[in-house]
């Protein structure tokens, strides 16, 4: 051979191996993930905050399950040191926070503490201290990007404490539901000259740049920056992007692979508590077949991590003010029941990462019904029954789809009688959550009833003694209810705390009481 085709034969080999190797690479990104690097919880502690022993024992449960990875959403429980003013009133102390991260530590789990730095921030604006920061001063919900030095100020000092105390190499921006985007006069302007995507942008680079200094990486929620995708690329390549979708199509809030293209690594977030969750109600069968359906779907879209989350409340408060809207109190919308009654999701969750197929809702609650309850097939049919049972709201008064609340009524009463009569041979307290949960739904039905009798047309006072004594029931049976919730969920949450969500799950129908009772 000489030189001139020696030459040739070289060049042709460095291509066909260059070719080769981006074949490779190509073969590399359309692999779907076969093992989520990530696996992770996200825990929300702005109410129904956990005891810190209540914590440790949820973390030796993830690790148990395999989970590497919790999302800390301290919100007003984390004992900021230069910004005590944020702590609430369940807020912990450092050496308890200390104590829980080196436990996960232990654990091999990493905490990665979730810090609020746009829309959500009630918490914080609602302190003087911080009212200059406000983006409208009726509508606490969200500061203003404009404020840009003191932004800088605050987050720096935020940031700079959640990164010394834990020990993961990320720390979430949150950046979601930012409803108030472009609205005080100075974002008005920036949106007319640079469009909303680059006001989004423009802050949240600040705050990524802040933890990138801190040595950590930005992960932010995917919401905001879908929707406003034009300057995405502004942000650091190191932010990583979750995308949070609790039974909806793919690609709901915009185009993931757009953004993936530019380079940007994504994490999913399915939920196993969401909207329209609360007290009495629980959407069983969407949380399921949104395990079912998103994570095979993760893992195809070559999601590097996935982080369940699990909503305590709504994100959004009703408030009592005085003059100038000074905030006098906040109180959360929607409380949902206790992450304590869950167990079956987060169950499923860690098969449906464990398994390379999609899960089987109804398949996994049988099998989960003799496993966990050494329930026999009839009793592991009744409890899939109340699982499954569809979903039906009443809005303003009414049912979303059944005749009367008296038919909702009679046909979940079947439901729930079948469900207390099972005497599970095991794990009987965990069984006590879902009877409660039952029972519950049906004073809320009983409730529902004298409201709608009440708002009829043809109400009059007349009918005022039997409606109070239908309310008197319900008010006693109350107090049983409230025993129970507390007898179940004692050293979880704290006592205190146990005491308001009993009050605040009454208040309507006390106050309809009062009404009626005409107490003066
Ligand atoms: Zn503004």
């Amino acid at each position: 051979m000489n030189f001139k085709y020696f030459y040739t034969f070289l060049l042709l080999i460095c291509f066909v191996a260059l070719g080769s190797s981006q074949l490779l690479a190509q073969k590399q990104i359309q692999t779907e993930t076969e093992n989520f690097k990530v696996k992770g919880f996200h825990l929300d502690l702005r109410i129904q905050v956990m005891t810190p022993k209540a914590l440790m024992e949820f973390a030796d449960e993830l690790s148990e399950l395999g989970m590497n990875t919790l999302v800390l959403e301290w919100e007003g429980t984390y004992p900021f040191e230069k910004h005590a003013t944020i702590s609430n009133k369940y807020s912990y102390t450092r050496a308890e926070v200390k104590s829980f991260i080196s436990h996960c530590e232990n654990l091999g789990i990493r905490v990665i503490p979730l810090q609020q730095t746009l829309g959500h921030v009630e918490y914080i604006l609602r302190n003087p201290r911080y009212s200059i920061l406000k983006e409208d001063r009726k509508d606490i919900s969200q500061l203003c990007p404009m404020e840009i030095s003191n932004n800088k100020a605050l987050f720096t000092d935020l940031f700079t404490d959640l990164a010394n105390m834990h020990n993961s190499d990320y720390i979430h921006i949150g950046g979601d539901e930012t409803y108030l985007l472009g609205h005080c006069e100075k974002c008005k302007k920036k949106v007319a000259e640079e469009g909303k995507s680059k006001l989004f942008v423009d802050h949240m680079k600040m705050i990524a740049d802040i933890v990138i200094s801190l040595g950590k990486k930005p992960v932010m929620w995917a919401d905001i920056i879908l929707k406003y995708p034009e300057a995405a690329a502004d942000l650091p390549k190191e932010t990583i992007f979750v995308d949070w979708n609790y039974g909806w199509k793919i690609n709901h809030f915009g185009d993931i692979p757009n953004l993936q293209k530019l380079g940007f690594t994504f994490w999913g977030s399915p939920a196993i508590r969401s909207h329209p969750d609360n007290w009495f109600i629980t959407d069983w069968a969407t949380h399921f077949k949104n395990q079912k359906e998103f994570i095979p779907y993760a893992r195809k879209a070559n999601y590097e991590g996935i982080i369940m989350t699990s909503w305590s409340t709504s994100g959004v408060y009703g408030f009592t003010w005085d003059v100038n809207y000074d905030v006098v109190d906040m109180v959360q919308i929607r409380n949902t029941y206790p992450l304590s009654g869950f167990n079956i999701l987060i169950q499923s969750y860690t098969e449906a990462l464990e398994s390379k197929d999609a899960i089987d809702p109804q398949a996994f609650v049988l099998k989960y019904a003799k496993k966990q309850f050494g329930l026999k097939k009839p009793d592991a049919q009744k409890l899939s029954e109340f699982i499954f049972f569809p979903k039906e709201l009443i809005t303003n008064g009414k049912p979303d789809k059944s005749s009367s609340i008296a038919v909702m009524k009679n046909d979940y009463g079947k439901v729930r009688d079948q469900l207390i009569l099972i005497n599970p041979k095991k794990n009987k307290e965990e069984f006590e959550h879902y009877k409660l949960m039952a029972d519950l739904r049906m004073h809320y039905l009983n409730f529902k009833e004298v409201e709608s009798a009440y708002n009829a047309v043809n109400f009059v006072r007349s009918q005022t003694p039997e409606l109070l004594e239908a309310l008197n029931k319900i008010l006693e049976n109350a107090k049983g209810l409230d025993n129970r919730f507390l007898a179940l969920n004692k050293g979880f949450l704290y006592d205190s705390e146990i005491k308001e969500q009993n009050f605040l799950r009454t208040q309507q129908m006390h106050a309809l009481h009062d009404r009626l009772a005409k107490l003066k």
